[in-house]
Order: C-alpha cells, then structure tokens, then sequence
C-alpha cells in the first residue's frame, strides 16, 4: 500500500504525527514533513501505523492508495 499526502490541504494539526511519529513529523514552521517515501510502497511493518495516520486525519489529508 501507499499512503497520498495532499500537502496542500495539510493544515498542521499534527494528529498524524502522534498515530505515526515514524512516519509524519510537523516542522518548525508546522509544516508537515513525511518520513518515508510517499511514492513508493510501504514496507509491511509500517502499514499499521500508516493507517492508524490516515483514520486520525481530521480533514482526510491522507489517503491509503494502491492496495
Ligand atoms: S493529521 Fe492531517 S491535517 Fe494534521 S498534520 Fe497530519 S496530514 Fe496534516
């Protein structure tokens, strides 16, 4: 699977972060930073938190694509 990321929506609310801090940080400037390769496939021992990111995001960010 992968996770999209429409960054343009983000609005910093940081929920990702504290479902998934191996996956999504929040800057200084409260921009979102991902950290994994947001075009490429997940690794499986990341799926869980991935979608545990993408259920927490209040304005669906975040999407789970190509299962
Ligand atoms: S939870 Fe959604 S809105 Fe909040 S920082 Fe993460 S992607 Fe952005």
């Amino acid at each position: 699977m992968k996770v999209s990321i429409d960054f343009a929506r983000c609005e910093g609310h940081g929920l990702c972060e504290e479902a998934a801090p191996d996956l999504f940080r929040l800057d200084d400037e409260g921009d979102l930073l991902a950290l994994f390769d947001h075009e490429a496939d997940l690794p499986a021992d990341r799926q869980t938190a991935a979608e545990r990111a993408v259920r927490v995001c209040p304005i669906g960010a975040l999407k789970v694509a190509g299962r």
